[in-house]
């Protein structure tokens, strides 16, 4: 019930490592979207949650994945790295040239910059490189991130199958696949897209699926993407 306390971030198994992670994104408590999800997508299980934006979903979902990621493929080593720790004048970063380990498939281009934020700033922590890419920009900059590799692919459907028809974007090493408000992609036409991409992932791989509502076409789609799920619930009131 509401009143029922949650438990805390350091009692769900997430890593010291994430722990640290959690203290820079300023969160104390877990949500219960977060306190459901985390121990059994720690597990390695599969997940279909009920959840809402605004509940915590991102962080429920980003947390154990890139806590597991540390097990399945600690980040290699760059010499340098792009962004905020890029020295001044300093070589081109080398990158380490594999395709995504994760993969987040999300409707809108406003949702993939906010979990490409989240994740920027657990990969801050954990050293991990994540990349974004969405509709209605240039091409060029996204397919040099593909080609310089990354652990990490945020990305929007439509712009996702135009990459991999480019041969810009290989998805032969994603283990965990996170469908991120389902229902919305499926109320905006993305349902093809989003099932030709799962059509070039490996069969062996956790998948996670985030939706607002449960709906027929999503209970009808569900067999060939999900197996044995664990359920989580949580309606916006019950927060
Ligand atoms: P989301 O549902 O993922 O869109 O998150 C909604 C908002 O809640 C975002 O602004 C997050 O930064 C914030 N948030 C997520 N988890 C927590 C938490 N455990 N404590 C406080 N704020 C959080």
């Amino acid at each position: 019930s509401a009143t029922e306390s949650l438990p805390a971030f350091d009692e769900l198994g997430l890593s010291d490592e994430m722990l640290r992670a959690i203290e820079n994104l300023g969160y104390t408590a877990p949500t219960p979207v977060q306190a459901g999800s985390i121990p059994v997508v720690l597990e390695g299980r599969d997940l279909l949650a009920a959840a809402q934006t605004g509940t915590g979903k991102t962080a429920a979902f980003l947390l154990p994945t890139m806590n597991n990621l540390e097990h399945i493929a600690p980040p290699k080593p760059v010499r340098e790295r792009g962004g905020r720790n890029r020295r001044r004048g300093a070589k081109k970063p080398e990158g380490n040239g594999r395709g995504p380990l994760m993969l987040v498939i999300t409707p809108t281009r406003e949702l993939a910059q906010q979990i490409d934020e989240v994740a920027s700033k657990i990969a801050d922590v954990t050293g991990h490189v994540a990349v974004t890419v969405v509709g209605g920009v240039s091409y060029k900059p996204q397919t040099a991130a593909l080609k310089y590799g990354c652990d990490i692919l945020v990305a929007t459907p439509g712009r996702l199958v135009d990459l991999i028809e480019q041969g810009a974007c290989h998805l032969d090493d994603v283990k965990v696949l996170v469908l991120d408000e389902a229902d919305r992609m499926l109320d905006m036409g993305f349902w093809p897209s989003v099932r030709k991409i799962i059509a070039k992932l490996p069969r062996e791989r956790q998948t996670l699926l985030f939706s607002a509502t449960i709906s027929g076409d999503i209970q009808t789609s569900m067999p060939t993407m999900l197996k044995d799920p664990a359920q989580v619930e949580i309606s916006r009131s019950g927060q």
